[in-house]
């Protein structure tokens, strides 16, 4: 919890579904919960993923309920047979079901409003172990409930992940935040293909200091996105919320001191949208001619709703005659230096751009892999070339891992140098 003098929430999540265990489903429930409880400053102990089995069911709920304070339940609220969880919950309490009528009729108004037939086993979605608080679902017909079991305070929720989300939203984080006081300061920082070992050891320094003792640190890792976040207590000592902002800030700059360039967004922002608006903010547009990315830069581009305004064109040009026909590379510029050079790279780029009459052009050549490596020129070898009105920039890397990784990662390194030359 936010406050350190008080002890730790010890917050547990359980999900229950035959297709989390069968590989069908991923639980992304829990996973996105872990990252909301995070940001309030909570960290989940343990997930349990469990079958639709009334004995698995009930021994898991025995388990997290005699050592959590709060356990989060997701699934198994549906209308089927296989759906157990109010009747496991109610046995474990040793209370019985009992219909809860204003959630009939919300779902008996769904249903009217969809201009469906509800089916009797709807109706099981309005009944709980007795006792229990009822969390309306306006997402979706089964509504949720909250009881206390063993230390616990046990929450169930859907497991549809709109619902899920919905409910959390709603009910489950407000509710915890409350208890928590004051929400903690929260900052995140996105770093561009910094291995995540390396930007943990750069970031020793910052959480080993005394001064930011107290604050949560983190990363998540999504090559070639590293993402570094940290969460600032309010409570320390008395302290107010407005404390908790400046720590959070303070680290914000010492971090920016450690990653400068690497860092490409801060917060919620996404490099593709970021290099969108940076364009449209200047007025400029782009082409691209891409090899080995194979229109993976025009994908992440024109993903991003506006992107027209910004857009020209993109050339997945592969062959050699697509480089010397289609963009303009000369042939004796493939035939010395060869498709995976500096020089061919600058030449797709400024060909392009050319091509297009764009403002900035980008040209990608490289050797994705597994096979075309050589000595001199290994898998994973990339040029990536970006030429604007006054010059062109190549850079040369030599990528580790597969033909996807090396592939996104190069995609990723031509968006980030747009993202460099257009900013301010
Ligand atoms: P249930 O509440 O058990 O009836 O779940 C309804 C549907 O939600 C399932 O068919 C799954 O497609 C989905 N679902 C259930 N549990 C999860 C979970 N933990 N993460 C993501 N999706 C889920
Ligand atoms: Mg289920």
């Amino acid at each position: 919890m936010t406050d350190p003098s008080a002890p730790p929430l010890h917050v547990e999540l359980l999900a229950t579904g035959d297709e989390l265990l069968t590989g069908q489903i991923l639980d992304t429930n829990s996973v996105w919960l872990m990252d909301r409880l995070w940001d309030l400053g909570v960290m989940a102990r343990r997930k349990t993923l469990v079958a639709d089995d009334r004995d698995d069911l009930a021994a898991a709920l025995h388990e997290t309920t005699s050592r959590s304070d709060l356990v989060v339940m997701s699934g198994g609220l549906g209308p089927t047979e296989d759906d157990l969880t109010a009747e496991v919950v109610a046995a474990a309490m040793g209370v019985p079901l009992e219909l809860h009528e204003p959630s009939l009729e919300a779902i008996r108004e769904r249903f009217r409003k969809l201009g469906r037939e509800m089916t009797p086993n709807n109706a099981k979605q309005a009944r709980f172990p007795r006792g229990a608080t009822v969390v309306p679902n306006r997402f979706g017909t089964a509504p949720g409930f909250s009881v206390r079991l063993g230390r616990a305070e046990l929450v169930a929720l859907p497991g549809v992940p709109v619902e899920y989300r919905g409910l959390s939203e709603e009910w489950l984080l407000p509710r915890l935040a409350a208890r928590a006081g004051a929400t903690p300061a929260f900052r995140l920082v996105k770093l561009f293909a910094v291995p995540e070992s390396h930007a943990d050891q750069a970031m020793r320094p910052v959480m080993d200091d005394p001064r930011n003792r107290g604050v949560r640190f983190g990363y998540r890792a999504h090559w070639p996105e590293i993402h570094v976040k940290w969460s600032a207590a309010p409570a320390s000592a008395g302290a107010t919320s407005e404390s908790a902002e400046t720590r959070a800030n303070e680290i914000l700059e010492q971090v920016r001191g450690i990653f400068g360039d690497a860092i490409f967004a801060e917060g919620k922002d996404e490099l593709a949208p970021l290099v969108v608006a940076q364009l449209t903010r200047r007025g400029e547009r782009v082409a691209l001619a891409e090899s080995c990315t194979g229109g993976l830069v025009a994908e992440l581009l024109t993903r991003v709703p506006g992107s027209s305004s910004v857009f020209d064109l993109g050339v997945v040009a592969y062959a050699n005659q697509a480089k010397t026909g289609v963009v303009g590379v000369p042939n004796d510029l493939l035939a010395t230096h060869g498709a995976v050079s500096e020089p061919v790279a600058r030449a797709m780029a400024e060909g392009i751009r050319r091509v297009a009459g764009s403002t900035w052009g980008i040209g990608i050549t490289g050797i994705a892999g597994p096979t075309g490596g050589t000595p001199e020129k290994p898998v994973g070898t990339v040029y990536v070339a970006l030429a604007g009105t006054s010059g062109t920039e190549v850079v040369h890397r030599v990528w580790r891992g597969d033909r996807d990784r090396v592939r996104k990662t190069t995609a990723y390194e031509a968006l980030d140098m747009l993202r460099r030359a257009t900013r301010g």
